[in-house]
């Protein structure tokens, strides 16, 4: 018999050592396919599956409405954090489920008694002009008329009330009706909007002639059964969230996030409890574990997947002020090895850089990679970009930072009672990514390559071979870690994207 190369994960993570992602290295596969015919559905909790195996982090630089909404059509998922009121987290809960691709339901309105200036304002403001006119200026009230830039171009009285300049003669379409549908009247009838009204013709929603060329449809979105886009949300184990559940269950959140950094307590044993017997239809992901002991708590309590971390995030400074945590990598293998045996799909949060390390996560056993840094300075992040010595950035900052604690994001760490709060976190910056419409594709294909490489079509199969120990691992020593990456030569300049 030929002597097998390299080591199983076991042989590789069940020593003295904690190993990050970068101290190993997976061994190449066999490849018969190309990376097109891979596929990257995965389990994300027990009820609930993603094209995708990507989430982003409950923190309020990263996940709020645009960045769940954006996610979610590109197949995977966000969490809304909670460092907010229950009206506001709730609100960016609505606006990822009213959300209808190209259909823009949250459109600026105003009134026939508003004047040019109020439309010269939006315009300075948004840089838009076409606006839909309702009688009393707000969604949901009957449309009488619209105002675009040929309406008012050459009007010099900019005092001048609406109602006096729209136009009347309205093309609009029924609710209902479909993106291909809308599309296809926008061309037809030359304007530039279309409003969506209902059967007594009050506003729903707009569709704007330039989204036209950008109206593409998404294969792989997250939907639920109800075709909406699927999204999360983030609650602590205090009482307080008892009041946010049942509010974001009515706005038809998908699934839950206790939000915690050491998940191995009693407040969230009985918060899983609580949960499970109140919404038995709701899964909830508990965390966060690094150990069997913290996942077998979690797993007879009712989680329906757990969030493996403790502190490997890029802002955390948990290990080095606790003293208490583990390496991501050995924490991924025996929590994912361990919540297989109850079929627990488990999440890979925090630590991830680079296209690798997600595939790094997914090949120790994790079902989906959960991100923070990597999606922080993407357009759709929380946040206005600012430029420092020249880089374009946006701010990230962790949610036991003092900044976010400040805020009320202590709710993770046990210290919102506390007096004098200690920093788990700190507060900074990261570059500019452009849009998720751009990155996430790019990621995805990225991880096609990586598992071209690895010899799997999906990762069902990557988990399949990582117990029977069919995929082998080494580790990397100092020098290895280098020749690894870019070495020796003068200059270069770094991809977009790692
Ligand atoms: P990243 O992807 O490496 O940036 O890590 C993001 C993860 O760090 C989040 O999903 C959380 O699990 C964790 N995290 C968020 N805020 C803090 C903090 O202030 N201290 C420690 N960990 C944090």
């Amino acid at each position: 018999m030929k002597p097998k190369d390299g080591y199983s994960a076991e042989e590789l993570l069940n020593s003295t050592q904690g190993l990050s992602y970068n101290d190993f290295i997976i061994l190449p596969g066999y490849i018969d396919f190309n990376p097109d015919d891979v596929d990257l559905e995965t389990q994300f909790t027990r009820n609930l599956k993603l094209k995708r195996p990507l989430v982003s982090s409950p923190m309020d630089t990263v996940t709020e409405s645009k960045m769940a909404i954006s996610l979610a059509l590109l197949g995977g998922i966000g969490i809304i954090h909670y460092n907010n009121t229950i009206e506001e987290q709730v609100a960016q809960v609505r606006k990822v489920k009213r959300f209808e691709n190209g259909f823009i339901t949250d459109p600026v309105v105003l009134s026939p008694e508003h004047t040019i200036a109020h439309i010269d304002e939006i315009k300075e403001k948004f840089g838009f002009s076409g606006i839909p006119i309702t009688v009393d200026g707000n969604l949901g009230s009957k449309l009488v008329g619209i105002v675009t830039n040929r309406d008012i171009d050459f009007e010099t009285d900019r005092s001048k009330k609406l109602k006096d300049v729209m136009t009347t003669d309205l093309v609009t379409a029924k609710v209902g009706i479909t993106l291909a549908q809308a599309n296809e009247l926008l061309k037809k009838s030359k304007k530039g909007k279309l409003p969506i009204v209902d059967d007594e013709g009050k506003l729903v929603a707009l569709m704007s002639r330039n989204d036209l060329v950008t109206n593409r449809e998404y294969p792989f979105a997250s939907k639920d059964t109800n075709k909406q886009l699927m999204v999360g949300a983030a609650i602590s184990t205090k009482d307080e969230s008892k009041e946010r559940l049942q509010e974001l269950v009515k706005a038809g959140v998908n699934v839950v996030v206790i939000d915690a950094a050491q998940g191995n307590s009693i407040y969230q044993i009985e918060m899983i409890k609580y949960i499970k017997k109140k919404y038995p239809e709701l899964d909830v992901i508990a965390g966060n574990v690094v150990t069997i002991e913290q996942c077998e708590n979690l797993i007879k309590a009712g989680a329906d997947a757990l969030r493996i971390g403790m502190g490997p995030g890029s802002i955390c400074t948990t290990q080095v002020t606790m003293a208490v945590g583990r390496a991501q990598s050995t924490a991924v293998y025996r929590c994912s090895k361990f919540a297989k045996q109850y079929n627990i799909p488990t999440i890979a949060d925090g630590g991830i850089a680079t296209i690798g390390h997600i595939a790094k996560a997914l090949a120790l056993g994790a079902s989906t990679a959960m991100m923070g840094s990597m999606f922080a300075g993407t357009e759709e992040a929380p946040g206005e970009y600012f430029y420092e010595n020249g880089v374009r950035l946006k701010r990230y900052r962790g949610m036991a930072s003092l900044e976010a604690m400040e805020k009320g994001g202590s709710k993770r760490y046990f210290a919102e009672d506390s007096k004098i709060l200690v920093a788990q976190g700190v507060s900074g910056a990261v570059v500019d990514k452009g849009s998720m419409f751009d990155y996430v594709p790019y990621l995805v294909q990225g991880l096609k390559h990586a598992f071209q490489d690895m010899g799997v079509r999906t990762i069902k199969e990557l988990h399949e071979k990582l117990y029977k120990e069919e995929l082998r691992f080494e580790l990397r020593s100092l020098s290895a870690q280098i020749e690894g990456g870019v070495h020796t030569i003068y200059s270069y300049k770094e991809p977009k994207y790692l």
